[in-house]
């Protein structure tokens, strides 16, 4: 994707602070942490959401995910992590390229992580689970 920031990275056409890199992935700082130490796991070959990447090159990233993530909670300190992944605009993902973020975790450190809780009305717990097996 020849506009797309992360393939640019990728090629080294922007400048980053990589981390780590192999023939599949590529770990580096994001630009704007919300943390010091926010790290971004991208795949080398553009996909847009995490259903887009093929199973086989997804076990290989998320397997270096968790190396990479316990690199940069030690590295940072960090008492705990989130490990976060959004999927299409409506899920607030601005680049359109498939990324893990790590965010490390500090006591106060500002970030709010809570989402406004809905409520199932009678009958509709079994509705979703029948219709999201129906999928599987
Ligand atoms: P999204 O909102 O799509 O889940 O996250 C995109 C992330 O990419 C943001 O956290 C943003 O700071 C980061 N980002 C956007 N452009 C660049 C860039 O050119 N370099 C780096 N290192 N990070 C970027
Ligand atoms: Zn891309």
């Amino acid at each position: 994707m020849s506009d797309c920031v992360f393939c640019k990275i990728i090629k080294g056409d922007i400048p980053s602070t990589k981390l780590y890199e192999d023939e599949n992935i590529l770990a580096f700082l994001d630009i704007m942490p919300a943390n010091k130490g926010h790290t971004l796991v991208i795949p080398k070959k553009h996909y847009e959401t995490l259903t887009d990447v093929p199973v086989d090159e997804l076990e290989k990233l998320t397997k270096e995910l968790q190396k990479i993530t316990v690199a940069v909670v030690k590295a940072t300190n960090a008492e705990g992590f989130n490990v976060v992944m959004n999927n299409k605009e409506v899920a607030g993902q601005v680049v359109p390229h498939a990324h893990f973020h790590i965010v490390p975790r500090f006591p106060n450190d500002g970030m709010a992580f809570k989402w406004p809780t809905k409520k199932y009305e009678d009958g509709e717990v079994d509705k979703f689970k029948e219709k999201i097996i129906s999928f599987l």
